[in-house]
């Protein structure tokens, strides 16, 4: 590989001395599931050897002989990501978290958790719930990995009330490219001792350093929730709704706007109705209080601006089981998009107010290429996850017409004061397009950054920005 050097025999034999010979992979078939991750787009590559470390001392051991060796390094996760950012583009190691799962504390008393990066998400907000406590996170996939939550800044459903990855982490321990351990932060809340090297990692696609633990801000359980499943006229009309309903002061945990179009791909892939689907467009606001009183009378405030603003009629199901298959239904849009091959993914971000703008300027986008895009978002906190829909489309034109409008819908994004990717991260994927959100000084700064912590740009290259 370009710059880097392949994994020689008597190194795949040391690895297997420092992290156990069950621990190492170097057949064609079993390293086939390290080779991709849920990225639409990406393509499959083979690393060298795929080695799995079972505590920080033997993260830091294969780094240090990967970067005198000058091998390239691919952090891997649970492979849920969505930008190619796990995918070994350069070959090597990849280097897989999953046997360090272990939660190590759960303080009650500092509400918050210290954790091993391949506990999966799910898993961690089981147990601070057994314990009284609650980490409110909620992207659509809980099978991904701590570790890998906080290499790509995941958000989800719920940002629009706790704020993302970033809001919970309150320390990190993490391994540079030459085996040195570093530990940011701390079980505190304020700091303003230096630079803050915590930020700096969360978001950082394993392109800084490899991040072998983490402490994470947790808070008590909301006690009720309430769902709301809101059918409008037109997804503008829906849009427009949303300031009206967060400028009533009422706590809304999450606020998700949905198309016809997306809830039939839904209802085909759960394969039952979900109600109202008939209508053209929705809206799904969350709501949490300490009592059943206080949600009902957010429920009821929210149902009344919503029904103001033209909504059809506003649904809030009964019984927890109506209230979980609503969120589920969600939950599962990107499984029922993917299906429809070939698709491009967009993780757009613009200001809150300007979501209207942005949706109805996209889908002046794809009028003029021919090509459909499904726009569902999180309404709350301006996150637009936009699929450019290529079934039917002639494989040339596809490939010629998606770049272009991929860079009018970016373009659009950062006019209107957004950014590119609001929570997937850029990885391989977003990579060309990162020119359109930062200018070449900008990016400079981040090749000078990833100089110091990684010298021989052996950590995760060719991800985020070209060296
Ligand atoms: C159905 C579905 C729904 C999704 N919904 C959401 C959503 O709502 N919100 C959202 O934000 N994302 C969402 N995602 C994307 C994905 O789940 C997140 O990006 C997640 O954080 C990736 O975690 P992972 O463990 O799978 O990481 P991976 O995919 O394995 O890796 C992602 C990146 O993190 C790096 N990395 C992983 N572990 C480490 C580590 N320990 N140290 C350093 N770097 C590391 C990798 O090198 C890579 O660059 C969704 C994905 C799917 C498939």
């Amino acid at each position: 590989m370009e710059g880097y050097f392949k994994v020689p025999d008597i190194l795949i034999q040391t690895m297997a001395q420092i992290v156990g010979a069950k621990n190492v992979i170097t057949g064609h078939e079993e390293m086939a599931s390290y080779t991709g991750d849920e990225s639409p787009t990406s393509k499959p590559h083979y690393p060298d050897i795929v080695v799995k470390p079972g505590d920080t001392a033997e993260v830091a051991a294969v780094l240090a002989l990967a970067n005198q060796n000058k091998i390239a390094v691919t952090p891997r996760g649970a492979g849920t990501g969505i930008s190619g950012g796990a995918v070994p583009i350069k070959g090597g190691i990849v280097l897989s978290m999953e046997r360090m799962n272990r939660i190590l504390e759960i303080d009650a008393d500092n509400f918050v958790v210290v954790t091993q990066p391949g506990v999966r998400l799910m898993d961690l907000c089981q147990a601070v719930e057994a314990e009284g406590l609650y980490y409110p996170l909620y992207p659509g996939e809980k099978s991904a990995f701590i570790g890998g939550n906080v290499a790509t800044n995941a958000g989800g459903m719920r940002a629009v009330r706790y704020g993302v990855t970033r809001s919970f982490v309150l320390g990190l321990e993490a391994v540079l490219s030459t085996g040195q351990i570093v530990r940011t932060g701390g079980k505190y809340v304020k700091c303003s001792t230096g630079y803050d090297l915590t930020q700096l990692l969360i978001g950082s696609e394993g392109t800084l350093a490899v991040i072998t633990e983490v402490i994470l801000k947790l808070s008590t359980p909301p006690g009720m929730r309430e769902v709301l499943w809101v059918p409008f006229t037109s997804l503008q009309q829906a849009i427009k709704t949303v300031p009206q309903i967060l400028k009533t002061g009422v706590p809304v945990i999450g606020l998700e706007f949905l198309e016809k179009d997306i809830i039939d791909m839904i209802e085909q892939y759960l394969e039952r109705k979900i109600p109202f689907s008939e209508n053209p467009a929705f809206l799904l606001v969350i709501l949490e209080g300490a009592t059943s009183d206080e949600v009902y009378e957010s429920a009821n405030r929210i149902s009344e601006v919503c029904t103001t603003n033209g909504a059809v009629d506003v649904y809030i199901p009964t019984g927890e089981h109506a209230k979980r298959e609503l969120l589920e239904a969600r939950e599962k849009m990107f499984p029922a998009i993917r299906r429809y091959d070939p698709i491009e993914v967009v993780d757009a971000v613009v200001p809150r107010s300007r979501i209207a703008d942005f949706v109805s300027h996209v889908k002046g986008i794809s009028i003029r290429y021919k090509i459909s895009i499904t726009a569902p978002g999180h309404a709350g906190d301006g996150n637009v996850h936009l699929h450019l829909m290529g079934k039917g489309i002639a494989p040339d034109e596809w490939e010629s017409k998606v770049p272009e409008m991929m860079n009018e819908i970016y373009s659009a994004a950062v006019a209107m004061g957004g950014t590119i990717s609001g929570e997937h991260g850029i990885g391989y994927e977003k990579k060309k397009y990162l020119h359109i959100a930062m200018d070449e000084h900008k990016i400079d700064l981040m090749r000078r950054v990833k100089a110091a912590f990684d010298p021989n740009c052996i950590l995760n290259p060719g991800k985020v920005f070209d060296l």
